[in-house]
């Protein structure tokens, strides 16, 4: 769906030159809750933002369904940490989720049908009338994601979206964006240095090593679903990812050589990709 071929970025040029994606192939595959998971200042966010062609990669290509991502494309939504920032604190929550209906020239009726729907579905229904200010950070928060999903689209990019809140909201939200992605079956694709988060939310997970950052590797995350807060996490395959995960971001951190301390041997990969299974089911 999703496809980043040797996707290298650069900041700068000469003696200032900053690289900050080596290169990263990655196959976002249709359906899939992939999360992105790394050091912080590794690359996470410069890689979203090639992904969603609001940066130009230095050289590679990102391809989705197969057409180059040159701009935002239509399908996408995107999530951002600051929603303090993404939601516009002079129009009501409802005109902050019919504006980029608008700009698809969605009819008005049509407008204000989608987004109170899309407000029903995170729990903030009788809120449109509100303005950001008067909700909590969480709500905010709900309040974008009513957003995307007014939007419709086929794959939703979020970058560290809960990072700003505090650790009930969050994991408030993380079942939220669970029970939209089943409802929807929308891809999603969501940045995180949070690995319980990502090991929790996610079908498959990317390990990035340090700046300038490529995937370490490709993690299948085989946990059964409905997720749960307390049951998931009590998993002994639960415990045993997130170790997993966290070792081979600690051992990048140590600036081991590729190859060295893993934890598990990997699997014959594809495409170049570092592909494993942990968990019982190895
Ligand atoms: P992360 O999201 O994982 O924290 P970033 O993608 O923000 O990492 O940053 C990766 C590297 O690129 C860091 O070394 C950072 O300092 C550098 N960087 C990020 N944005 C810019 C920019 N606009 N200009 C120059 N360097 C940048």
């Amino acid at each position: 769906m999703l496809e980043l071929r040797s996707v290298s970025k650069t900041y700068g040029s000469g003696a200032g030159a900053t690289p900050a994606i080596g290169e990263v192939s990655l196959t976002v595959r249709p359906g899939e809750f992939l999360t992105v998971v790394g050091p912080s200042g590794c690359g996470k966010t410069t890689l979203l933002k090639c992904m969603t062609g609001l940066l130009r990669p230095t050289s590679g290509e990102v391809l989705l369904d197969g057409r180059p991502v040159t701009g935002p494309p239509a399908d996408m939504a995107l999530v951002f940490q600051e929603y303090g920032r993404s939601l516009m604190p002079w129009s009501t929550v409802r005109k902050n989720i019919m504006l980029p209906l608008r700009a698809r020239r969605v009819p008005r009726a049509e407008r204000e049908r989608r987004a109170d729907e899309a407000l029903a579905e995170v729990g903030l229904a009788g809120f449109g009338d509100h303005y950001p200010w008067q909700l909590s950070g969480g709500m905010q928060q709900r309040v974008a994601i009513a957003r995307a999903l007014a939007y419709r689209p086929k794959i939703l990019v979020m970058d560290e979206p809960f990072a700003s809140v505090d650790a009930q909201t969050r994991a408030d939200l993380e079942d939220l964006v669970l029970r939209i992605r089943e409802a929807h079956d929308i891809t999603i694709v969501f940045v995180t240095h949070d690995i319980d988060e990502s090991v929790y939310l996610s079908d498959r997970i990317a390990v990035l090593g340090p700046s300038p950052t490529s995937v370490r590797e490709l993690v299948e995350v085989d946990l059964p679903s409905p997720r749960d807060q307390v049951a998931t996490k009590r998993l002994a395959e639960f415990g045993e990812l997130r170790t997993h995960v966290y070792r081979r971001i600690r051992r990048d951190e140590a600036g081991s050589p590729p190859g060295v301390a893993s934890t598990a041997a990997p699997a014959p990969g594809s495409a170049g990709e570092d592909a494993e299974r942990v968990g019982s089911a190895s």
